[in-house]
């Protein structure tokens, strides 16, 4: 069992622990679990299999190791089951609705004897949610928008967690005898921010074999379907698999099938039809008066596209976003990749939040290549952070220095995550400003703020002449956090006046700026950064996240500063 998976039957026991009422304390040991899960590099599996004591782990105590321990070595929580068994399941599924949570749920099940979503969804727009005490007409309407935003992203994994289930799976099914190719489609080859279930595609000299042990892998927990060359799964984790096996003539058609979008596919099969083709999963066809049609293409990507006039298009332009037209112009970008960036610009380090010190931050930092590097800590309105105040920011610096003398192989400047204030300003004295390299600054707090409010607020704040980047812009968490609420499209306008840079932030949970937030960005004129907002040395890593979304957006190497070289950077970065 991996790690997302025992983070969230953690959370699940959580969640019916508070629907029982228990002991708030007991709840939060679960929810500092899951943390602490979540966070973890290494498999817990490993720790089990090297005896390493898992008490060593921040929130993890007795209880919690002995539950580890089990889960690791029998794939299921006994302690969970028996919860769940005390609580019918329809109760389960409303506690994971966003707006509602596990007390609420419970509440609206008792009054309204309510066992479904839908019917949830039907009393809300009935006005029945209004009549139950403690709710009102107000609670009711964002019942109904957590209902439309659970369809839409509810059963969505992130990308590293679908990773983490798929990279396993791709490395068991290449031991299989027979096995030709194997490739991932879907959005998950699109490297869009979220995924819903998982398409292989195979060419196997033996389709059978195959197709019995990918149903036969130990994570499965659900076989949907079982056929001689299409398999349906679902893991542990609950992410749902497909596996097909096409023939080799067909291979390149199934893959530009498989991998969509189904916008992309749409435009395409037109521009087919146009020709007198037809585009399917099996190949390309020139349409006959009678019957079938003449297969003329399909064993590449490549050779599919060039029937259509079209260079091969990158997975992750294929959204209908003007790929099309650009590759029937010549146009297509010629996209940015991980190795063109030469320095990381946003950080963290034990000086505020981070796990690892700013000299082991630069040597990860050297390790990986770049030429310059900013080391950006909280500011002091983040207490639960350690944000430095004027006074350990000073000390901070000195300590810059002292590692910048042992490292002359990279550039590390100074900077800080200087948090927005709740009117605009900044939450740092000028003078202490003017005295870093680059100022960051970032909207961590009242989030919540009415649109007018946010946007006048996030205005100010880039006014101030120290500022460089604006950080996480929309300030959104995937799948639990909505962006605030701000006119970007205005934002986006004053920072490119301004020559504020805005940011793409690489964690794989906020991928802000957004593909289409990005695009709208470089086409507004906007400087463009991508960095990692590392919290230690391993996140460093994550820059490949931030890429592949700016890939989405249509970015080459020069619409973004960090690929430059530190001189032509630090012009290009001043306001
Ligand atoms: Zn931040
Ligand atoms: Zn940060």
């Amino acid at each position: 069992m991996d790690n997302p998976e025992i983070a969230r039957i953690f959370d699940e026991v959580a969640d019916v622990l508070e629907i029982q009422g228990a002991n708030t304390f007991r709840i939060r040991a679960y929810r500092n679990a899951v943390r602490t899960v979540e966070s973890l590099t290494t498999p817990l599996r490993k720790w089990v299999e090297e005896n390493r004591p898992l008490t060593d782990l921040p929130g993890i105590g007795k209880e919690m190791a002995n539950h580890v321990r089990e889960m690791v070595e029998t794939g299921t929580l006994g302690f969970r089951d028996e919860l769940l068994a005390e609580v019918p399941r329809s109760l389960i599924e409303l506690m994971r609705l966003p707006n509602l949570g596990p007390k609420k749920a419970k509440k609206i099940y008792d009054e309204l004897k309510i066992g479904s979503v839908d019917e949830l969804e039907a009393a809300a727009k009935a006005g029945l949610i209004a009549a139950v005490p403690g709710f009102g007409a107000k609670s009711q309407e964002k019942i109904l928008a957590g209902i439309a935003e659970y369809r839409q992203h509810g059963s969505r994994f992130l990308l590293p967690q679908a990773e983490r289930a798929v990279e396993p799976l791709l490395g068991y099914l290449r031991e299989s005898p027979g096995l030709e190719r194997l490739e991932v489609a879907g959005s998950y080859r699109r490297r869009k921010e979220t995924v819903g279930d998982i398409d292989l595609l195979a060419i196997a000299s033996q389709p059978v074999p195959v197709m019995e042990r990918f149903r036969g892998y130990p994570q499965v927990d659900k076989v949907l379907n079982a056929g001689d060359t299409k398999s349906t799964v679902v893991l542990g984790s609950g992410l749902q698999v497909d596996l097909r096996v096409v023939p080799a003539d067909c291979y390149g058609a199934a893959l530009v099938y498989f991998t969509g979008s189904k916008e992309h596919n749409v435009k395409l099969r037109r521009r087919a039809v146009e020709k007198g083709l037809r585009i399917s999963e099996y190949g390309v066809f020139r349409e006959q008066p009678d019957g079938e049609g003449e297969w003329i293409a399909g064993r590449e990507e490549a050779d599919v596209y060039a029937t259509v006039g079209l260079a091969w298009i990158p997975p992750e332009l294929r959204e209908d976003r003007g790929e099309i037209e650009a590759a029937a112009a010549g146009r297509l970008p010629d996209l940015i990749r991980v190795q063109d960036l030469r320095g990381d610009l946003h950080m963290h380090s034990t000086w505020s939040d981070g796990r690892n010190s700013i000299e082991e931050m630069v040597t990860a930092c050297a390790a990986r290549g770049y030429e310059y590097m900013v080391i950006s800590d909280h500011s002091k309105s983040l207490s639960m952070t350690g944000g430095l105040d004027a006074y350990r920011l000073r000390l901070q610096w000195h300590e810059i220095d002292q590692v910048r003398s042992r490292h002359p192989e990279i550039r590390v400047l100074r900077a800080m995550e200087v948090d927005i204030l709740g009117d605009g300003s900044l939450d740092l004295e000028d003078e202490m400003l003017a005295g870093l390299d680059l100022v960051l600054v970032s909207l961590h707090s009242r989030l919540d703020l009415p649109g007018e409010q946010q946007t006048a607020r996030v205005l100010k704040a880039l006014e101030h002449p120290e500022v460089n980047v604006f950080c996480h812009p929309t300030a959104r968490l995937i799948n639990r956090r909505k962006p605030v609420d701000m006119d970007l499209d205005l934002v986006l306008r004053r920072a490119a006046e301004l020559g504020v840079a805005v940011e793409l932030n690489s964690s794989p949970n906020r991928l802000d700026l957004k593909d289409t937030h990005l695009k709208l960005a470089r086409e507004l004129g906007c400087k463009v950064v991508i960095d990692t907002d590392a919290h230690r040395t391993a996140e460093l890593d994550l820059m490949r996240y931030g890429v592949e979304q700016a890939r989405r957006a249509g970015l080459t190497a020069g619409d973004v500063l960090n690929t430059l070289p530190f001189e032509t950077f630090w012009k290009a970065i001043q306001r």
